[in-house]
């Protein structure tokens, strides 16, 4: 197995080598390469990735990715928007467990309102929400897929918005030809009952936006942005990445939670069938979090070495 490692700007930095001793601690024997992009490339060079980087995350079966910090430049292109579209990301999952709950929010990563397509009039601007009967099929499918023994939400406004029609129909007819259960709920109910009664949910479906504003909702059950990892998935592709950004309020001082991107790897793990490497990985974050081996934004004074060097003490 191939992994990119990309540790990207900021506390990517510094987080993503804890989560890749993680993983080469556990398998030894895959293929670890660098590839740099970010701000400090878009500094050094003039453009965030290059037509080389991309051919090496294309090489990859796997991305360990840590954060971007966006360039000061008004023509300036998402990278993380580049990577997801070149390779067809269209999975972004975002698991949130806590005490009494486990559930798993799968959001359309590609259409919908990041369509990309806008313009700008004299007094009005568009932006096309553009829902696909095919993007919305496989997003529904995937994430159908991930039920285990609960059932699948479905998050619209289908009540309002033609888009969501389309795709809660679509998401209906593949949860029922998957045989998975189903249920469905406006967004902006969901959003507050996901807070409210978290244990209720289990796999939870949306459109692009819906589902970026949801799974930082989310985050609020866990304790902040430092402990919530990610994925996204393409038929061909696979990216793991934490939830938060590059902080460059804190970069560069060795304090930056390293869970997420440990749990990542976790997801990494996972999703290449090392269920049991994931799970010892997770139940080493676990303890040693309950040991109470802390970084600062969880109320701790372990730097982020140091809550690294816990959890590989407790993989061997
Ligand atoms: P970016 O522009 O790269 O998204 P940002 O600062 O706007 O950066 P985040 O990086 O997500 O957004 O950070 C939001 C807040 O959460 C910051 O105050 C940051 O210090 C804190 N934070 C994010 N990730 C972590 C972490 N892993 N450990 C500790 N604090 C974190």
């Amino acid at each position: 197995m191939r992994v990119a490692i990309v540790p990207g700007d900021g506390i990517g930095r510094e987080v993503v080598p804890v989560a890749e001793d993680v993983l080469r601690r556990l398998h030894p024997e895959w293929e670890y390469f660098p590839v740099e992009l970010g701000f400090g490339r878009w500094e050094r060079c003039g453009a965030a990735i290059g037509a080389e980087e991309m051919r090496a995350l294309r090489d990859a079966d796997a991305i360990l990715f840590g954060a971007v910090t966006t360039p000061p430049d008004p023509d300036y292109q998402s990278v993380l928007l580049q990577i997801r579209r070149d390779l067809d990301l269209y999975a972004n999952v975002r698991p949130v467990k806590g005490p009494g709950f486990a559930l798993t929010i799968v959001r359309e990563n590609t259409e919908g309102l990041y369509s990309g397509i806008e313009w700008s009039l004299p007094g009005s601007a568009c932006t096309l929400r553009v829902v696909t009967e095919t993007g919305s099929r496989r997003i529904a499918r995937y994430a159908a897929g991930l039920v285990r023994g609960g059932r699948l939400t479905i998050g619209t406004k289908a009540n309002v918005l033609k888009s969501d029609t389309l795709f809660r129909r679509c998401a209906v007819e593949e949860a029922e030809a998957a045989g998975t259960a189903w249920e469905e709920r406006y967004i902006d109910a969901l959003c507050l009952d996901v807070l409210m009664h978290p244990a209720r949910y289990d796999v939870i479906v949306t459109t692009n936006i819906f589902g970026d504003i949801l799974s930082d909702v989310a985050g609020h059950l866990v304790g902040g942005l430092g402990t919530l990892p990610s994925a996204n998935i393409g038929d061909a592709h696979a990216f793991f990445e934490p939830v938060h950004g590059s902080a460059p309020d804190i970069a560069g001082r060795g304090i930056a939670n390293p869970v997420a991107a440990i749990r990542s790897a976790a997801m990494l793990l996972n999703h290449f069938g090392y269920t049991d490497g994931a799970a010892a990985v997770d139940a080493a974050v676990d303890a040693v979090l309950a040991a109470g081996v802390r970084t600062p934004d969880l109320g701790g004074a372990a730097t982020t070495a140091q809550f690294g060097a816990a959890v590989l003490a407790r993989l061997v």
